[in-house]
C-alpha cells in the first residue's frame, strides 16, 4: 500500500485542499514552491504509463481538479505548472498516479 492509499484511507493526516468522489488533492508534505498541491485519483493507478483507456475519463477529473484548486488557491493569473512524474527517470517516488500542482514563483524550463 502507498502513502496515498493511507491519505485516501485517512490513516495519516494530510492537508486536503479538494475532494470530491474520485479526486482528492492535497498540501505535498516537501514543497518545491510556494504553492504545491498533489492531486490523485481514489482508484489506485500505478501511473500514466498504467492507465488504460477505461481511465480517460478519471485523468480528465484530475486535471480539471487541479485547474478548479489553481483558481481556489488564487494562483491561475500568475499562472502555474502541472507535472507527473512516471518511473524512475521521471523521478516518481509514490507509486499511485499523481499531478503535481506547483505555482507561486515563477517555474524554469526546462526543468533539471
Ligand atoms: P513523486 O516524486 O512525483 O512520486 O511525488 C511524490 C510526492 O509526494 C513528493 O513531492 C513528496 O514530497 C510527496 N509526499 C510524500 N509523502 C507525502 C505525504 N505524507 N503527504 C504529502 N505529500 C507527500
Amino acid at each position: 500500500m502507498t502513502i496515498f492509499q493511507k491519505i485516501i484511507d485517512r490513516e495519516i493526516p494530510a492537508d486536503i485542499v479538494y475532494e470530491d468522489d474520485q479526486v482528492l488533492a492535497f498540501r505535498d508534505i516537501a514543497p518545491q514552491a510556494p504553492v504545491h498541491i498533489v492531486l490523485i485519483p481514489k482508484r489506485p493507478i500505478v501511473s500514466v504509463a498504467h492507465a488504460a483507456p477505461d481511465d480517460a475519463l478519471l485523468l480528465g477529473r484530475l486535471l480539471l481538479a487541479a485547474a478548479q484548486v489553481a483558481r481556489e488557491l488564487g494562483v491561475d493569473g500568475a499562472g502555474y505548472r502541472l507535472v507527473t512524474n512516471v518511473g524512475q527517470h521521471g523521478g516518481q517516488s509514490v507509486f499511485h498516479l499523481h499531478v503535481h500542482l506547483l505555482a507561486g514563483r515563477p517555474l524554469h524550463w526546462p526543468p533539471g
